[in-house]
């Protein structure tokens, strides 16, 4: 069969979209440098290739969630400026000054391991400090952020370590003129004011994510921490689809069916039976499931249609429960035969759904559907 280097199924990356999308995010940061996050893996694109296609579009700073990621780019030969921002304590410290990673501080606590660390290794701790201006999740509330700011730069002048970065992070990134973002804003510039006031040289002041980035240039400050848009997905879907905004969705997901039949009106479709065809009709077998990162939110028949496939040129549903290995497609008349490709979304300029039409469909974000893919799905690179 004509197609047959899709052995079952496979995840697509198109390096030249990641590095397209970052030179776009350059051109809109200004004089801003621009972070490429990829933690989780390049957001499901593979670290290590994404970091690199994210360099060749200019970014120059990297930035992972745990350490252990930010390791293995380094491991991997990754050069640049690299920031890992999620750690507990008894962190590997050490691992992360011996890799030259910058790290983050929410909590006093936090700078005390990283100035022994510091100190145990004779190298200077590059370190961010993190306020927590309206999140909620991690950074120093603002009741405690002048007490964090004293104690790194106590430790600054003894010189283990160096305040290179003030950041937080927003709140509700998919709307982006909400009052609350607004009030982030100006309590990031009270805390960065603060923190300068007692004697803090930032390098680098950083609040920005994709929505922000694209939305709200005022807050672009020294760097900004692109993530989602990197992968060439909208952060704001409802206010900007990805071309729109000047990027294109790296990731597709491929498949070959892997059977088809006709079966008679009537006919109960994958487990639970919550679909049953209403006409004779074909149905398709996608050899891809659950286990592979496919929601079992796409699932049809119990309360609305199944997430949206492109096969034989025409959009189709998923039938029926997603199991964990596989799903069904209703096929109707269609000429469709085994071995055919489906694509269940790529960036939607051959007719296929998108990222964003799969978490639509599966009642989600799309940051949530690339993430999910697992290994033993292929990655192929273009
Ligand atoms: N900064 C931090 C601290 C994050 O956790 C993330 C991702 O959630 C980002 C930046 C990137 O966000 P986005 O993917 O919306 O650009």
């Amino acid at each position: 069969h004509a197609g047959a280097a899709v052995a079952h199924a496979q995840v697509r990356v198109d390096l030249a979209a990641i590095r397209g999308n970052v030179a776009e995010l350059r051109a809109r940061a200004g004089s801003a440098q621009v972070m490429a996050v990829v933690k989780a893996d390049g957001y499901g694109h593979g670290l290590v290739q994404a970091a690199r296609a994210a360099q060749a579009g200019g970014a120059t700073w990297l930035g992972t969630a745990v350490l252990t990621e930010a390791l293995a780019l380094r491991a991997a030969g990754v050069g640049g400026r690299l920031m890992a921002w999620l750690c507990a304590p008894g962190e590997r410290w050490t691992d992360a000054l011996a890799a030259d990673v910058d790290v983050s501080a929410s909590a006093t606590w936090a700078v005390d391991e990283i100035a022994a660390a510091a100190r145990e290794t004779g190298r200077v701790a590059r370190l961010h400090l993190k306020v927590d201006t309206g999140l909620g999740r991690s950074g120093a509330t603002q009741a405690d952020w002048p007490a964090l700011v004293d104690h790194a730069l106590k430790a600054q002048a003894e010189g283990v370590l160096e305040v290179v970065g003030l950041w937080s992070h927003f709140a509700i990134a998919d709307a982006p003129y909400h009052p609350v973002n607004t009030a982030q804003i100006e309590a990031f510039q009270s805390a960065v004011a603060l923190a300068e006031a007692r004697g803090a040289r930032p390098e680098v002041r950083h609040l920005a994510n994709s929505a922000a980035t694209l939305m709200l240039p005022h807050t672009h400050f020294d760097l900004v921490r692109a993530g989602l848009a990197v992968y060439g997905l909208s952060p704001v879907p409802d206010l900007a689809a990805p071309p729109d905004v000047g990027l294109r969705q790296a990731m597709s997901v491929h498949a070959r069916l892997a059977l088809t039949k006709r079966v008679p009106a009537g006919s109960g479709v994958s487990y639970g039976h919550f679909y049953v065809t209403d006409k004779e009709t074909t149905l398709g077998l996608v050899p891809l499931g659950y286990a592979d990162g496919v929601p079992r939110h796409g699932s049809g028949g119990d309360g609305g249609p199944g997430a949206p496939v492109l096969v034989g040129g025409k959009v189709r549903r998923v039938a029926g429960r997603v199991c964990m290995d596989q799903f069904v497609v209703d096929l109707g008349d269609d000429d469709v035969r085994a071995g055919d490709d489906v694509v269940l979304f790529g960036d939607g300029v051959g007719g296929e759904p998108t990222a964003q039409d799969w978490a639509q469909a599966c009642r989600t974000i799309s940051y949530e559907i690339v993430t999910r893919f697992a290994p033993r799905l292929p990655r192929v690179y273009t």
